[in-house]
């Protein structure tokens, strides 16, 4: 554990509280850092990302590299409008695990998330002409400017968020395309997500109505307040980074509960916050990574 994990803080942190490079401990291995302005480049033709560390608990059915064959096939598929459900393949399976595989491979040992990766079809969530890069280790564009998360860093958060055990009502502030929130509706018993860019809220109901997710509302909001009328949650994600979490959403954690966030401008760092108390919470700083910004006010 670092210095900063057993720290007791009053909120809102300090800029210098998030920034430096501590980290958790050896579990929280450095990572290549992906940024949205990378994201273009990325989908262009990006590589998979060096492995490091080990999974013990997750096998997954394939954990090869994709063959070149399936690849090429995939990458023929016709490109659909996202408007239309697009059809499942074996060929995209088989991808998606071997993209679980290296997740897993960086460091992410929660089978529970692993599992939920494996569950949802990512290329469904990005535009057609981009979908063979789907499962690439990559940030994609999804139009106004943002991205939609390299899977490695959702796969993170989620874990981080769970800390090995369930989840009951989860938070999350960032829709986007509604990818990370289809997969946080196989990890959590009900799940809300916020999105201030009203198309992008339209593009995730689009790309989520045809999995009918029971257990998942989508909001049109401004992220930065919450959503009180359905707090308090025992998980709060950020998809995009403020120089410090909005205190509205420490109020919104249960006592217990857990809020991931990305923090920081140039350089940001996951943060862990725990709320240990009525007015007490504890921070820890985890590792680097990059987000588009968290922005206030809906548009
Ligand atoms: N989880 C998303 C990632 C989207 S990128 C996915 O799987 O696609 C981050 C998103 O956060 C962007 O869509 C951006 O518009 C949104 N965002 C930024 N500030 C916000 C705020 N204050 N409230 C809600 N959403 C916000």
């Amino acid at each position: 554990m670092s210095d900063k994990s057993d720290k007791r803080s009053t909120f809102p942190l300090p800029l210098s509280s998030v920034t430096g490079d501590k980290r958790a401990g050896a579990a929280f291995s450095p990572v290549k850092v992906a940024t949205p302005q990378t994201a273009t480049r990325n989908a262009a033709g990006s590589g998979v990302q060096g492995s490091q560390g080990g999974a013990q608990n997750y096998v997954p059915r394939v954990s090869v590299a994709p063959s070149r064959a399936p690849l090429d096939a995939y990458q023929r598929a016709q490109p659909l409008p996202l408007s239309a459900p697009r059809p499942d393949t074996g060929v995209s399976d088989a991808i998606r695990r071997a993209m679980v595989g290296r997740v897993a491979k960086q460091g992410v040992q929660d089978g529970v998330v692993l599992k939920a990766m494996e569950s949802v079809q990512r290329h469904r969530f990005i535009e057609p002409a981009l979908s063979a890069q789907a499962y690439v280790d990559a940030s994609l564009p999804i139009g106004h400017n943002q991205t939609i998360s390299r899977p490695y860093i959702v796969a993170r958060m989620l874990e981080v968020l769970r800390n090995g055990k369930p989840l009951t009502r989860v938070l999350e502030i960032g829709t986007g395309c509604g990818y990370q929130a289809a997969v946080l509706s196989h990890i959590a018993k009900d799940v809300f997500s916020v999105e201030r860019i009203r198309q992008l809220h339209e593009l995730a109901k689009t790309n989520l109505r045809h999995l009918r997710i029971v257990n998942l509302r989508l909001h049109y909001g401004d992220g930065m307040l919450g959503l009180p009328q359905a707090a308090p949650f025992d998980g709060i994600i950020l998809a995009a980074a403020g120089l410090e979490v909005p205190q509205a959403l420490l109020e919104q954690l249960s006592v217990g509960g857990r809020l991931v966030a990305p923090v920081g401008a140039q350089v940001q760092h996951l943060q862990l916050i725990t709320r240990t108390g009525k007015a007490e919470w504890m921070s820890e700083t985890l590792e680097g990574c990059h987000f588009v910004p968290l922005r206030p006010g809906t548009v």
